[in-house]
């Protein structure tokens, strides 16, 4: 590829970082710019599939498409690596084996999981963070369920999960675990009895903030189907076996998973940006703030809703949405036209409560329950892997699975 044309370079393979390079390729011609995307694998990963791999309720390669599938690489450069700093000075993205210059920077390196520095959280528990986080907690939850009838003396606690943090993850989480922990103990010869599934929140409720009467039928479901819940419980400390929540109850299990908050990638801090909260405020053109060549998109990114006088939840959502704005931008500024300021289109939430069942809202606030919800939920994702991939990506890798 030539080297004369400038060169936009895309860091991170999600949502955000995907949908951008597609994007810039259809609207961009070939003499136009050199594009470079670059990702820590060869992969793209469905960040909102993550939990049901974590729980083995999907297979790890559903979660993941191989980019060189959907971005064709005679017009994208892929590089495979993982970045280390950005130095904004020079112009140029340090990578662990080699160094990238840029004309145009688009930063979307997505979260990270944000333990508030509590006492031993880094140490004892599972996070759900990436296609290898995500699997190596199911491995840790099935060799607990596989160990317990050879013990001498079986430990009961050892079987039970706990869930740190009743946000959507926390709860989509204990959805599917809800659904795979009967099967286990049906794999492994264990009284269904004793595992326990238990979601452990600071705040009064689970899902703090959602609509009260979604919320509870969450709940319902999920106690219904056996996951217990402790709210109103702050976790001060994480033990190799227990929570420690308000005055030094411990809460005791063989599997601590963390779901309790993400920040931005730390290269942001690394590479010397200006941080809210470990994001950046961007401008409402997503360019970093005193930047005229560096967008900063997805969970990297704070993009303000200006009514509510907060930012937007980060959400694959927003992240895709961000792409748009973002690659014509770019075109604008590659052909001195004015920039379009970023406008988000709620189309409302829904989360899983396992296969079958889930809840949320769409269109302007309807809500919606149960088996209508779950298929909705299967729509949506369905509908990524139409965008990234066509009709073909969404047969091999899309969800179909009867009730
Ligand atoms: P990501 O999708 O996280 O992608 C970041 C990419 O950067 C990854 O490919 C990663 O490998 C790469 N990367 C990271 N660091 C480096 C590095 N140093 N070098 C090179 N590459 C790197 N949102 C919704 O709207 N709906 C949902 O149903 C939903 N469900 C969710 C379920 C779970 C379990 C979780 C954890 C989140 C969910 N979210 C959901 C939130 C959503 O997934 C995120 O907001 C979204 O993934 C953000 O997209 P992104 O492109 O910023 O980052
Ligand atoms: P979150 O920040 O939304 O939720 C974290 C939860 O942990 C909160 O309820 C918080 O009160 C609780 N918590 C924090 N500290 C605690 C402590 N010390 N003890 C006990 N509880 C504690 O994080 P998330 O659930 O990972 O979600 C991250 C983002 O991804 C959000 O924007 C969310 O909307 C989005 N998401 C969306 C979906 C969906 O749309 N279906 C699914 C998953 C995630």
């Amino acid at each position: 590829m030539s080297t004369n044309k400038p060169r936009i370079v895309v860091l991170g393979a999600g949502y955000a970082g995907m949908m951008t390079t597609k994007q810039l390729t259809k609207k961009l011609s070939p003499d136009e710019a050199e594009i470079v995307l670059v990702n820590k694998h060869n992969y793209h990963y469905q960040t909102t599939w993550l939990h049901e791999v974590a729980a083995g309720t999907i297979n790890t390669n559903q979660a993941r498409v191989m980019i060189s599938d959907v971005i064709d690489p005679n017009r994208v450069r892929l590089v495979y690596d993982s970045v280390v700093k950005v130095n904004k000075d020079e112009q140029k993205v340090k990578l662990e084996n080699s160094e990238l210059t840029y004309d145009y920077l688009v930063i979307a390196l997505g979260f990270e999981t944000n333990t508030f520095g509590i006492k031993g959280m880094k140490e004892n528990a599972f996070f759900i963070q990436d296609i290898d986080s995500s699997r190596q907690i199911f491995e840790h939850i099935e060799y607990q369920f596989a160990k317990y009838n050879n013990e001498e003396s079986p430990n009961e606690d050892s079987l039970s999960i706990l869930v740190g943090g009743g946000g959507f993850t926390g709860i989509e989480f204990a959805g599917e675990l809800a659904e795979k922990v009967p099967k286990l103990c049906r794999k492994y010869d264990i009284d269904p009895n004793l595992p326990k599934i238990i979601n452990v929140e600071a705040a009064p409720s689970i899902l703090p903030g959602f609509d009260e009467e979604l919320v509870a039928y969450a709940k319902k479901s999920l106690e219904d189907r056996g996951v217990e819940f402790r709210e109103g419980a702050k976790i001060a400390e994480c033990k190799e076996d227990a929570f420690v929540v308000n005055e030094g109850e411990e809460i005791k299990a063989g599997t601590i998973v963390w779901t309790g908050g993400v920040t931005g990638n730390s290269i942001l801090k690394k590479s010397g940006f200006e941080l809210t909260k470990g994001k950046v405020t961007v401008e409402d053109t997503l360019l970093a703030p005193g930047e005229d060549n560096i967008f900063i998109l997805g969970d990297c990114a704070w993009v303000m809703d200006k009514e509510a006088r907060r930012p937007y939840p980060p959400t694959a959502q927003s992240a895709m949405q961000h792409a748009g704005t973002c690659s014509s931008n770019i075109k604008a500024l590659l052909r001195n036209e004015p920039l379009e300021e970023f406008v988000f289109d709620n189309k409302g939430t829904v989360a899983s409560l396992g296969k079958s069942d889930a809840m949320g809202t769409v269109f302007e606030d309807k809500k919606l329950y149960g088996k209508t919800a779950a298929s909705m939920k299967k729509v949506i994702d369905n509908r990524w892997l139409l965008l990234l991939g066509g009709p073909k990506l969404i047969l091999k890798k899309g969800k179909f699975r009867p009730f």
